[in-house]
């Protein structure tokens, strides 16, 4: 469970997060949608603890994030950014291995072996392990990154845009693999995603962000709705009911 109470950031004057209090129960994929500049991943760092807020406070399973030691919380959440553009002469295993520092400090056990093995797998890399990451394609290569976290083995996943630069095919696989983790694997996953029927499609709740405040929350019913989108984009979008999933309009 991930706590976040009266956050606030801000650079020189100018406020990026305002006050954002938001609480997400264990377990499920959050999407977390909004412009540009609405503070999305200055959230999503600061719940990493990759970035210290002005005001406020995260909690992580109970653990205060900003007083609990690395080692320990980096058991309990992971987070990928998005600067997974540059892929440094590592294959895919040596990557993977990366998520198992928690554990094993640079040693790596066969406990450890078996499960970047898993992972790899997991993601549907099997064979792969050997390859560098600039030898493979940028979907195979975002599995790579995904395969890294699952193998740290943290109840919180979060990810910062992860289909940026992803075809339809691998951005829809992606998602599916997110997912699966939470139905499965019982993670907490929490998306910065700018496709909203992505989020509407995969995701059990939504929150909106604009101008560093929460907006909206609530399931993808609620949201995808012309006047709640309407409020969060400026902008007309149309809602259709496709297959069941609420569909937003936003090309013309
Ligand atoms: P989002 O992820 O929703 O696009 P960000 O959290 O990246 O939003 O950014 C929120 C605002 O904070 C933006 O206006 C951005 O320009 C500003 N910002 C982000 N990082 C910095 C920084 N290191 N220094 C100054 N301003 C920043």
């Amino acid at each position: 469970m991930i706590e976040i109470a009266h956050v606030s950031k801000s650079y020189g004057a100018t406020r990026v997060l305002d006050d954002v209090s938001l609480s997400l129960p264990a377990g499920g994929l959050t999407a977390v949608i909004g412009p540009n500049g609405a503070g999305k991943s200055t959230l999503l760092s600061i719940v990493a603890r990759l970035l210290a807020p002005d005001r406020g406070s995260v909690h992580v399973d109970g653990l205060d994030v900003f007083a609990t030691p690395g080692a320990v919380l980096a058991r309990r959440m992971a987070i990928l950014r998005q600067a997974n553009q540059i892929t440094p002469r590592l294959t895919v295993g040596e990557l993977v291995a990366f998520g198992r520092f928690p554990y094993s400090h640079g040693r790596l056990t066969r406990e450890d072996g078996e499960k970047i093995a898993e992972a790899i797998a997991y993601v549907d890399l099997a064979g792969l392990a050997d390859r560098l990451l600039d030898e493979l394609s940028g979907g195979q290569r975002q599995r790579a990154f995904i395969a890294m976290v699952l193998a740290q083995d943290p109840a919180c996943l979060l990810l910062d845009e992860p289909l940026n630069n992803l075809d339809m095919k691998h951005a829809a696989a992606t998602m599916r693999l997110l997912r699966r983790a939470a139905d499965e694997l019982g993670k907490t996953v929490v998306v910065v995603i700018h496709d909203i029927n992505f989020a509407s499609c995969h995701a059990d709740r939504i929150v909106a962000m604009k101008d560093g405040r929460l907006l909206f929350s609530g399931g993808p019913d609620e949201v995808m709705r012309e006047d709640v989108l309407r409020a969060i984009y400026d902008m007309e979008v149309a809602v259709h009911e496709v297959n069941g999933a609420r569909l937003g309009a936003y090309y013309r």
